[in-house]
């Protein structure tokens, strides 16, 4: 039977820690981080989102203000909202909450944000650090990710990891965190044969978006499962995209949905904004 994989607990601790970095910047330096949130439209996840960051900036002690703009705003209205807080030097850490409506392109918009206050960890040259193994801001979701197993003192190191999923926010960095901490690594995909790929993981990631997509029988016992997938049922409910109940019986260890990755990205959202104040 896997160990549960404690995801508020650790994301309280990086809290903890983030809070008490903050109280010696401001007794060092004087100042306290600043983190900037632009919400476009009334998207309900995004509201709910947003809500959390802000909550979890005042705790840590930073200044932080959302920029709630209607749907309607233009591109050029946008990018002049990025320009201004790029200009502003009360703040750090800019996040612009997606998805954006249809008409703004969202790519664009990231790569107006500045790389060093991209506390997303989205912007091209960001992503290209990580790519060539210099340090930057990096996503928070995998750098949660990271957190988790360094917390339960699992090494990558010399491991098979396989990471479901190839978006660009999470699974690619995820991909390229775990090779830097040389693990061999391999990314899956539509057109990836899922049981048996699942079946070579010690250390195994899901970022699909899609409910129980990955059986516990596929899963090689003692494997370490971290299930990044929020997937919102009818009933209102949370799934993950494992299928838990029998991965549990076979996995080390396992992330619970909710309660597993998620309360993390916002932690390591913290964390990137600290790093982005300090210019680190
Ligand atoms: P995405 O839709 O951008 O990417 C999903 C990836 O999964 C794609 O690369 C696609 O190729 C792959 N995929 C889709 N169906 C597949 C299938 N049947 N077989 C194999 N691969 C398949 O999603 P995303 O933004 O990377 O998010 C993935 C999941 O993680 C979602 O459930 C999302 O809600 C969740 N998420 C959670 C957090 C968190 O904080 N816990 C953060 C970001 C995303």
């Amino acid at each position: 039977m896997a160990q549960l994989i404690d995801g508020k607990a650790i994301a309280a601790r990086v809290r903890a820690e983030v809070k008490a970095e903050v109280e010696k910047l401001q007794a060092e330096r004087g100042f306290v981080p600043g983190l900037a949130v632009v919400r476009v439209g009334e998207d309900p996840a995004s509201k709910v989102y947003v809500t959390g960051k802000k909550k979890a900036a005042a705790e840590v002690g930073f200044n932080s203000w959302e920029h709630h703009v209607d749907a309607s705003i233009t591109q050029d209205e946008l990018l002049a909202l990025v320009g201004r807080l790029n200009d502003d030097p009360a703040v750090h850490g800019i996040l612009v909450q997606l998805p954006l409506p249809k008409h703004i392109d969202a790519e664009r918009v990231i790569s107006a944000v500045k790389p060093e206050k991209d506390v997303d960890g989205f912007h091209p040259t960001n992503a290209g650090k990580l790519s060539l193994g210099k340090p930057g801001l990096v996503p928070c979701t995998p750098w949660g990710v990271m957190r988790m197993l360094e917390e339960v003192g699992v090494s990558p190191e010399g491991k098979r990891a396989v990471v479901v999923g190839r978006s660009n926010i999470v699974g690619k960095p995820m991909a390229l965190m775990l090779l830097q901490a040389n693990a061999t690594v391999t990314v899956c995909h539509r057109k990836s044969d899922l049981p048996f790929e699942v079946g070579m993981a010690d250390i195994l990631v899901a970022a699909v978006g899609v409910p129980e997509l990955i059986k516990g029988e596929w899963i090689k016992p003692g494997a370490v499962v971290i299930d990044v997938g929020m997937n919102r049922m009818p009933d209102g409910k949370l799934k993950g995209d494992v299928e838990f109940a029998a991965a549990k019986d076979r996995a080390s260890f396992i992330t619970p949905v909710p309660g597993g990755v998620g309360p993390m990205t916002i932690a390591m959202l913290m964390r990137n904004t600290l790093k982005a104040a300090k210019g680190e």
